[in-house]
């Protein structure tokens, strides 16, 4: 987590400075953070090792097994980060509104995790309060000429497979149930700017 460290200063900054302790027994973490700072997008965290793996997510995801979600992998977030939900000061690295827009458990469809993310082919089932089922995560070497951290979202056909979409028709925090501007009220944060991110179908501009 150097990456993690060395872009923040917690003087400054809510943000969880993380322990780094692994945990034993227990179900493996996953949560989306929606985060609106320069740009709005959803930040994808899968507990592994110790870490939150973390994938930048311009469009965030989709139910709909056509639709492939760029994804670029991000700094290692301390496992803490999985509870964080609020305002970054603007100016710190990240400044914006953050919600925890699900959270839940996953498990990996595969046997060695290891291979499967230096392969680049993470097959795995989420158990969140709105992502749940069969999902993938390809790296696409080149796409975009960002090499090994690009990768694609994807969900598979399954019975959670849906065309609806639930970036628009759940907009709310999973733990708190609040908009964003309703966090970045109660955090002192620019809450303008964080209804934007509410107002996600103008901020996205594709038509949906
Ligand atoms: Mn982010």
């Amino acid at each position: 987590m150097k990456d993690y460290h060395q872009k923040r200063d917690f003087e400054r900054t809510p943000e969880p400075k993380g322990s780094g302790k692994a945990r034993e027994n227990h179900e493996l973490l996953y949560v989306i953070h929606k985060h609106q700072a320069s740009h709005l997008h959803y930040d994808f965290r899968l507990e592994w090792n110790g870490v939150l793996l973390s994938w930048a997510i311009p469009k965030g995801p989709s139910l709909d097994p056509s639709v492939k979600r760029l994804a670029m992998q991000v700094e290692d977030h301390p496992l803490e980060y999985g509870g964080f939900e609020g305002v970054i000061p603007e100016g710190e690295y990240g400044g914006g509104t953050v919600m925890i827009w699900d959270r839940g458990t996953w498990e990996p469809e595969v046997a060695d995790v290891e291979a499967a993310l230096e392969k680049g082919d993470l097959k795995f089932t989420l158990h969140g309060r709105k992502l749940m089922g069969s999902w993938a995560l390809v790296r696409t070497r080149g796409y975009g000429g960002r090499g090994r951290e690009s990768w694609l979202l994807i969900k598979h056909r399954d019975r959670y497979a849906s065309t609806a979409d639930i970036l628009l028709e759940q907009p709310r925090s999973a733990v708190s149930n609040k908009l964003l501007a309703e966090i970045a009220r109660a955090g002192g944060g620019d809450v303008e700017k964080a209804a934007k991110g509410d107002g996600e179908k103008a901020a996205r501009g594709d038509g949906r």
